[in-house]
């Protein structure tokens, strides 16, 4: 048993490894990955599951986030179909009509997918602190190109057992290369300095910002 738990942490750092390279936040896309698979598991075999079912009148719905997480799903998957949608949004209509005359009836008040998506975000921190635990992994996240978001920032800042100061100091040194990285293609946009190659960084520099603040 315990092999077996050391064994899915050793994948879940291999998961990690894979995020460092992408643009934005490893927590973030691993948590947003955990609910696209929920997803795409209920929209393949699990729309007629009576619990699915059930949980999606208990919690109202889901919560307008949700929503769109499930159009975008099945628009890029479109091998899933939309009868599994009709089916689990139509027993939403009861209280959709009470819902239109009473503003206190609050639609996507207990969403599923929240609840999947707060324990996914738990455990990829709580994994991401194991990974940056060791001193070269911590060193492979400085120079990487991810970034954690402000948001998970704070929460790895406040959570039990963590030194923070480590870590605070390289998403410091992490916004100042930014920094001077927008201010790169900033000059290297004006046509003098044309010729000079952008680098990942100085390319991408709007859209790691962004990120950082989803
Ligand atoms: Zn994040
Ligand atoms: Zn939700």
């Amino acid at each position: 048993m315990l092999k077996k738990t050391k064994k899915i942490s050793e994948y879940l750092i291999g998961q990690i490894d894979d995020k460092l390279n992408d643009i934005g936040c490893p927590i973030c896309t691993l948590t947003e990955k955990a609910v696209n698979d929920y997803i795409d598991t209920l929209f393949y075999e699990n729309v007629n599951d009576p619990v699915e079912r059930r949980d999606f009148i208990n919690g109202m719905g889901y919560c307008p986030k949700h929503f769109q997480m499930i159009e975008n799903h099945l628009e890029e998957h479109p091998d899933l179909g939309i009868l599994g949608a009709n089916i689990l949004y139509s027993d939403l209509f009861e209280i959709l009509e009470k819902a239109v005359e009473d503003e206190s009836v609050n639609i996507g008040n207990g969403c599923k997918l929240c609840a999947i998506e707060e324990n996914a975000q738990k455990r990829y921190l709580e994994i991401f602190m194991d990974y940056i635990s060791n001193p070269m992994r911590l060193e492979k996240y400085e120079k990487s190109i991810s970034m954690v978001c402000l948001k998970h920032t704070h929460m790895i800042k406040n959570m039990k057992n963590v030194h923070f100061s480590a870590f605070l100091k390289i998403q410091r040194e992490k916004l100042h290369r930014l920094e001077r990285a927008m201010e790169e293609f900033i000059r290297k946009s004006d046509y003098r300095n044309a010729k000079e190659p952008v680098s990942r960084i100085e390319g991408e520099g709007w859209r790691i910002l962004s990120k950082f603040l989803e």
